[in-house]
């Protein structure tokens, strides 16, 4: 093998960076990494907008985790940010509009409902299910208390099944139960979207962080290269440049697209998202504002929350628009669509990668899970245990 390689990494979002950085510190390998976008950071990347605001170009991102070697591995190589996030749902009210906290709490309760009906209401959840508890709204439809039931289907109706329509095209029954389990009714009056103990921002946001983990001497990194264009897969062999790489091949892009999506593209939403900019102090009332009754869009996001950036008069939302990823040029496959089908065409490509003993598939896309980043880094950081033991 003439290839001055070790291990070749494709993507340098979290997956790619942190098995990166590992392979070649831990592991002491030379390790390319070939990252199809101009930048590093994959889908958390960040940067200053024409107006100075830091912004998330690819949907807002949130540092939270319990798993204590995730946030002690990249605290290496950022400070961070005290930040809790707080959501509010902005439905239609009879006298204008009105901010229910999102997950549905406590306070959304007494919120929504006036107070006599409000203390009922929450008296028998906290003896049915226990004070703190959370309960998926699935959950909480099944209900066998009249009353529950009732409130089940005010919360479905104003903050689920809209929401889910506009992001998934599927009703709330229709989907993966993980997924709307992520934010639960939460028998509490605490109003954070996250509850880990670990939550917060870098410092300096999340694209330097990604560039002090890729600053390595064995690891070089190439952006604006699309692997398919250096990458040959055929029969068992992998072809790096035309020459064969019998090193570790770490894959963390999409696997169909790997394999040419010979067996069918596999379904995924995308995004589409619009940026405004307001000679303001700040635009909304949260970080993040749900729509779950109107408007096409899923929501807004006001970055200057989220950063801590003072930037005084000026400030830079976004809005999520949600559609079918059809992998159009410029389109970027977000989220899988996670069903027993979809899963079966997952084994097929898996099954086709398992016939390469140097190939590992490694991420969000390449597992087609919906993995939060902290979950990426505690694989990443596993699998680099597994292949340096
Ligand atoms: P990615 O970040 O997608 O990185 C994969 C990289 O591989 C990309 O940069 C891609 O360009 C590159 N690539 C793909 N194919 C090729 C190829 N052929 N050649 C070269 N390069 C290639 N997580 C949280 O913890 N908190 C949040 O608040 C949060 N918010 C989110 C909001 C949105 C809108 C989305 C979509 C996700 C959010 N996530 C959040 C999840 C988070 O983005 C992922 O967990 C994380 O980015 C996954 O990292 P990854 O490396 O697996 O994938
Ligand atoms: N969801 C909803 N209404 C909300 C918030 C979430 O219906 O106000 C559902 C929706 O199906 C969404 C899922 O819960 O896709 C997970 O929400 P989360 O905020 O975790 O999504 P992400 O930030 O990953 O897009």
């Amino acid at each position: 093998m003439n290839q001055p390689y070790d291990c070749l990494v494709i993507g340098a979002g979290m997956a790619g960076a942190v098995a990166a950085r590992e392979l070649a510190e831990r592991g002491g390998k030379q390790v390319l990494v070939l990252e199809r976008r101009s930048h590093v950071g994959g889908n958390a990347y960040d940067h200053f907008d024409q107006d100075g605001v830091l912004i998330h170009q690819y949907g807002p991102h949130i540092f939270h985790t319990n798993n204590r070697r995730v946030f002690d591995y990249l605290s290496r190589f950022t400070a961070w940010r005290n930040y809790q996030h707080q959501v509010v749902a902005n439905i239609p009210a009879a006298d204008g509009r009105q901010d229910l906290p999102v997950p549905f709490n406590l306070v959304s309760l007494r919120a929504a409902f006036p107070p006599e009906q409000a203390a009922a209401l929450e008296k028998k959840l906290l003896e049915t299910y226990g004070a703190e508890r959370k309960v998926t709204i699935l959950e909480l439809r099944e209900s066998s208390d009249p009353d529950l039931r009732a409130l089940a289907d005010f919360v479905y109706e104003h903050v689920f099944v809209r929401y889910t329509m506009k992001q998934w095209g599927q009703k709330p029954e229709e989907i993966d139960p993980a997924t709307t389990a992520r934010v639960p009714v939460f028998l509490s009056e605490d109003c954070r979207y996250f509850q880990d103990i670990h939550q917060g921002m870098p410092l300096e946001g999340y694209t330097p962080m990604f560039q002090r983990l890729l600053d390595h001497p064995n690891l070089t990194v190439e952006t604006g290269v699309d692997a398919s264009a250096r990458l040959t897969l055929e029969d068992g062999c992998i072809l790096l440049d035309g020459e064969a790489f019998e090193g570790l091949v770490l894959y963390t892009g999409a696997v169909d697209e790997l394999f040419g999506c010979r067996y069918g593209r596999l379904p995924y939403r995308t995004l589409d998202f619009t940026f405004e900019t307001y000679a303001q102090d700040f635009w909304q009332s949260h970080g993040t504002v749900n729509y779950t009754m109107d408007q096409d869009y899923t929501r807004i996001t006001e970055f200057k929350y989220l950063t801590g950036q003072e930037l005084p008069g000026v400030t830079t939302i976004m809005k999520e628009y949600a559609r079918s990823y059809t992998g159009a040029a410029g389109e970027v496959p977000y989220y899988a669509v996670i069903n027993p089908e979809n899963n079966a065409l997952y084994a097929q490509y898996q099954a086709e990668a398992a016939r390469y003993p140097n190939l590992r598939l490694l991420g969000r896309l390449a597992e087609y899970k919906y993995y939060n980043m902290d979950a990426i880094a505690a694989r990443a950081l596993e699998l680099c245990d597994e292949l340096l033991k």
